[in-house]
């Protein structure tokens, strides 16, 4: 195979992989933070920020997309946030 046909199979393959992984990641699919459960409430999450200027889509702790409405969370794993939402161990990014 020459360098330049195996330059082109190497990308190929590894956009079609890049689909599956995007998927995966979007946030606005995933299970949801329920506001009542022991550890939301031990950070007092809620789902619209009481504080002016800090939102979830603008902390440290945030992944994902965060031009979308539900984003990931360093503190709750596998489950979304809201891109509005806040909790008290907010820290600016
Ligand atoms: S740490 Fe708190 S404020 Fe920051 S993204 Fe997670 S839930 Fe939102």
């Amino acid at each position: 195979m020459k360098r330049r046909d195996f330059m082109k199979a190497s990308i190929a393959t590894a956009g079609a992989t890049l689909i599956p992984l995007k998927a995966v990641y979007a946030w606005e699919d995933k299970e949801r933070v329920d506001v009542d459960s022991g550890q939301a409430q031990g950070l007092e999450y809620v789902e619209e920020s009481p504080v002016e200027g800090e939102y979830c889509r603008n902390c440290i702790h945030a992944v994902g997309d965060l031009e979308k409405g539900w984003v990931g969370c360093n503190l709750f794993p596998n489950k979304a946030v809201a891109a509005d939402g806040w909790c008290n161990v907010w820290a600016a990014r």
